[in-house]
């Protein structure tokens, strides 16, 4: 086993900037299966994506020989995990381009990451009648944490629209902006549409009215380049399992300034420098807010998953994932009856569809029949489902290592559902 497969294969890079993805599929164990007796084709990489050998290993190495609690120990093993994990930290600082390590907190994933910013933030900062502004294309993981606090501070949720393309109506945002506003939460890009939202101009926006903003990066971190200095924002979350790193391990981004004012999310230990019966004082940051033992072989193979997306290249992956998708868009186009939700002129990665009257769970076992993955469903996004007058999509959605013969096998098992229903 080596310990950098993928990374030190020169091979996953061609020459001309383009994916060697034959290269690339080899470096993912499960990718070689076959399913329903053909060829798995992976295409549910939205709702998670999977793991190169060299994160496999990573976590394997861990647990083999390197397995230790952290921040405590005097020994060897504390040592050496302490070491693993504050290096991951630093990988990740280095993907997010953020300033400083102690603006990156480890939390569980997406999901944690904005509960945690709602019920400290949120808390600490809403008062009735003030309002907290999101979109209509958000996954209820950026909805149902506002609502929970807003209930509980009398404060109101108000939601910016979208149009028919599944674009952000940016005037509609503006106006929705005021003296009440107190924080903006909005997805980077869409899991049910696949829009990318823009975060520069949304943060602009925010900031003419001193209004922090929260970017919901979990579908963003996978296919694009992110930099927080640039975009601005004053916190980007973002889940490992869904840029080829493990589950239960996802990262929460904040200013320093806005994270040292916030009270802590948990209590318990390493959040804290000193315990009395009478007085606790926290710990520093980012650990003030990393209560308990935590995931730590998952930060370890979140290092390793960056480590490899980043030797590859963000730009050279986002480049290869238009071309399917722009691939997989003229494909379905082309086959009638098919409407696509989700027409935006910037998307990443995600092509939703409906087919005529059939159910997309019908579709969905048709394709799986084929030993295509795809998901179908409402994604966690029934306010988006509301806003077409539809139940459900079927959502094909792409990663670094899809191939446009699997497009064409999406497009061939379409062809097979018509068949089944003609
Ligand atoms: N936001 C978006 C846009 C997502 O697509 C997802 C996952 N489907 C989440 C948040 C939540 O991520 P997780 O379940 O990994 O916490």
């Amino acid at each position: 086993m080596s310990a950098h497969h993928g990374l030190s294969s020169p091979g996953a890079i061609a020459e001309k900037g383009e994916l060697d993805v034959e290269t690339i599929r080899r470096d993912f164990p499960i990718l070689s299966q076959r399913v329903r007796h053909k060829p798995l084709v992976y295409l549910d990489n939205a709702a998670t994506t999977q793991k190169p050998r060299a994160v496999i290993d990573a976590l394997l190495r861990y647990y083999e020989t390197e397995n230790s609690n952290i921040h405590r120990g005097v020994h060897y093993l504390s040592e050496v995990a302490t070491e693993k994990y504050e290096k991951a930290r630093e990988r990740v600082r280095g993907f997010l381009h953020a300033e400083s390590t102690s603006e990156i907190v480890f939390v569980r994933g997406a999901t944690e990451g904005i509960n945690l910013v709602a019920q400290t933030y949120g808390r600490a900062n809403l008062s009735a009648g003030d309002e907290v502004l999101i979109s209509a294309m958000e996954h209820h993981s950026n909805i149902v944490p506002w609502q929970m606090i807003c209930d509980e501070k009398n404060a109101r949720l108000r939601v910016a629209p979208i149009g028919e393309s599944g674009e952000l109506d940016f005037g509609a945002f503006e106006q929705l902006l005021s003296p009440r506003t107190k924080l903006v939460a909005i997805t980077h890009v869409s899991n049910a549409l696949g829009t990318i939202n823009p975060i520069r101009q949304i943060v602009q926006a925010a900031h003419r009215l001193h209004v922090p903003v929260l970017v919901d990066g979990a579908q963003s971190a996978p296919h694009l380049p992110v930099d927080v200095q640039s975009l601005d924002c004053d916190f980007f979350t973002f889940s490992g399992h869904k840029v080829y790193g493990p589950t239960g391990i996802g990262i929460l981004y904040g200013k320093a300034a806005l994270l040292d004012d916030m009270p802590p999310y948990q209590g318990g230990g390493d959040m804290i420098s000193s315990v009395t019966f009478e007085k606790t004082i926290y710990n520093k940051l980012p650990y003030k807010f990393e209560a308990g033992t935590p995931n730590i072989a998952g930060a370890i193979g979140l290092g390793a998953a960056i480590d490899y997306v980043q030797a590859i290249g963000l730009q050279r992956i986002a480049a290869h994932e238009d071309h399917l998708l722009a691939h997989a868009t003229a494909a379905l186009e082309a086959i009638a009856g098919i409407r696509i939700i989700g027409t935006a002129k910037r998307k990443a990665g995600v092509l939703s569809f409906v087919f005529g009257e059939i159910h997309p769970h019908d579709v969905g076992t048709i394709l799986d029949q084929e030993g295509i993955a795809i998901r179908t469903g409402h994604h966690c996004a029934q306010p988006v489902m509301q806003r077409y007058g539809i139940p459900a999509t079927a959502r094909a959605s792409f990663g670094l290592y899809n191939t446009i013969a699997e497009v064409d096998a999406l497009a061939a098992g379409v062809g097979l559902v018509r068949e089944v229903f003609a």
